[in-house]
């Protein structure tokens, strides 16, 4: 080959080796436009230095090692959810615990290292082989080159008008610099919401509306990545619910949709006045425990789970708090059954009148078959200390045993919890449901786990239980019959607020008993729900 063809050659490869990252996401989120657009704009933005470099063109090339680090971030979120990069999948990300990560990726995490060590090992053996130098006349021609690449693609994408604003929207949109400007939104979103100063003077001025003679307890239970059609007291061919399905008192919801479609958008939209349209409402308002508190409550917060940031912030506005989830780095797993006992002895040593609890679970989080002990493995094969490739739609049936046993052990969580709390005879309710559902590769789309965007029916519909106590249903007669009413109504994980304080018997100024399902008023859900990728979603409208 000829040096300059080889030269030439070298170099094509190299820019292909730094503009992959992007150029693969593209395939897979199969964006043709963006695609093309990256090579302009990227492309030409890479080029755009030779003229200055031409007397050093190796160290510019080493320099940009600085750019292939950021692959990872760039491939993330396209490879394993099939979303792009944008600022609050940033916060999931880097939320994502080490045990989490293990738990989901355990097989993909090092062919994924090894392959980034590959693809820097090429890098750097290709800018070995590259040319030192070039003459000042050629750099000046390719720096000019990616000036016009450049502005083809800005032009081209986005028109002629507002060229700076253009330039500064095609700069933060592409890789390496889209990572660059998440992470500099990230930050600055911290520093923003500073929530303790934000609700320092908040209050619902809520306040009861009458005076029991009983104790009340009252419990809502957040459960995880339970779906409504794995129960067996929701119909499902298995009976993974055969404690539950006895206890009287007992209502099962038929139509219910989450109205987050993960964990960290979910929990705030339940437990706060937000809504999917205006997520971020929930930073600058208490969560409901402050209304409870105002209405003369204890109220505690037990969780199974290390909440994250959107979810943290609410967490400390109690005085309450029980963390049972292990260190972020642990590998092992706490039974929900931990949860049970700090709750039973909590109602040993608070004798307050008024009690209001949040319960946070591990549920039937990935990975399921560490989510039970074996007294629970009743459906089986279900890869219980086997190594299983939970990726391989031909695991199908494990994955849905190991599933349905996590199931089995909820409702007798669930059911231990109903036991405890009747043995007060108090004025009582428990509230369960689950933050959202999963996908097992239900259909011919071959789906798992519960990707950020585009929520199927599977991740939508949840389950939504309420108990109450034989008390309870002898002070408010008139809400009982109004939860009976609603059972097949649609109904949202959003509703969740104000019914809770509604069942108290709890009013504020701002109430709105249109979402209440103990009330009269209350009126059929739009089932909104927010995506990972912050659109929003129509739960009938789902597949
Ligand atoms: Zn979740």
């Amino acid at each position: 080959m000829k040096p300059r063809i080889k030269y030439f050659f070298i170099y094509f490869l190299l820019l292909l080796l730094l503009l992959s990252p992007s150029l693969v996401a593209y395939v897979i989120e199969k964006l043709p436009s963006r695609f093309i657009l990256c090579i302009l704009i990227q492309g030409g933005l890479l080029l755009l230095p030779f003229g200055i470099f031409h007397k050093n063109l190796r160290l510019y090339l080493y320099l940009l090692i600085g750019w292939i680090l950021l692959a990872p971030f760039a491939l993330i979120s396209p490879v394993f959810f099939g979303i792009e990069m944008n600022t609050d999948f940033l916060i999931l990300v880097i939320n994502t615990t080490f045990r989490e990560a293990i738990e989901l990726f355990g097989k993909l995490i090092i062919p994924f290292i090894l392959f980034f060590i590959v693809y820097v090992g090429l890098y750097i053996f290709l800018v070995k082989k590259s040319v030192k130098k070039i003459s000042r006349k050629t750099g000046i021609f390719i720096s000019i080159l990616g000036i016009v690449m450049f502005m083809t693609g800005i032009i081209s994408g986005t028109g002629f008008q507002n060229l700076a604003v253009n330039t500064k929207a095609g700069l933060v949109s592409y890789y390496p610099t889209d990572i660059l400007y998440s992470a500099l939104k990230y930050s600055e979103k911290i520093k923003r919401v500073d929530h303790e100063v934000l609700i320092k003077n908040y209050t619902f001025q809520a306040k009861k509306e009458d005076t029991l003679k009983d104790r009340e307890i009252y419990v809502l239970v957040i459960g995880e990545t339970a779906r409504y059609q794995n129960w067996g007291l929701n119909g499902y061919k298995r009976n993974t619910s055969p404690l539950l399905e006895k206890r009287k008192n007992l209502l099962s919801f038929s139509d219910v949709s989450t109205v987050g479609c993960m964990t960290e958008l979910s929990v705030p939209l339940i437990i706060t006045r937000a809504k999917p349209y205006d997520f971020e409402q929930h930073y600058s308002e208490k969560g409901i425990s402050g209304a409870f508190a105002e209405s003369g409550f204890q109220t505690y917060w037990i969780s199974n789970q290390e909440d994250y940031f959107n979810i943290r912030m609410h967490v400390n506005e109690l005085k309450n708090v029980i963390n049972l989830a292990p260190s972020r780095s642990s590998s092992q797993s706490v039974y929900d059954i931990k949860v049970v006992d700090a709750f039973d002895s909590v109602l040993k040593n608070d004798h307050s009148k008024k009690i209001f609890f949040i319960l946070h679970t591990m549920g039937s989080h990935f990975d399921y078959s560490k989510r039970y002990p074996p007294e629970f493995n009743v459906f089986r094969p279900s890869g219980n200390g086997e190594p299983i490739n939970a990726m391989n739609p031909d695991n199908k049936e494990i994955m849905v045993n190991s599933y349905d046993n996590s199931i089995l052990y909820t409702d007798m969580i669930l059911d231990s919890l109903i036991s405890l709390i009747k043995q007060e005879n108090a004025v009582s309710y428990l509230m369960y449901l689950s933050d959202h559902g999963e996908n097992l590769y239900d259909d011919s789309r071959m789906r798992f786990l519960h990707p950020p965007s585009e929520p199927t029916k599977y991740v939508a519909h949840i389950p939504f239980f309420i108990w109450t106590s034989p008390d309870y249903n002898s002070a408010y007669p008139q809400k009982t019959k109004e939860l009976h009413n609603h059972l097949n109504s649609p109904i949202s994980s959003g509703d969740v607020f104000e019914t809770l304080l509604d069942m108290a018997n709890i009013t504020y100024p701002k109430a709105n008993l249109n979402e209440s399902i103990s009330s009269d008023k209350f009126q059929n859900s739009k089932q909104e729900i927010l995506g990972g990728d912050m659109k929003i979603y129509n739960f009938k409208n789902l597949h």
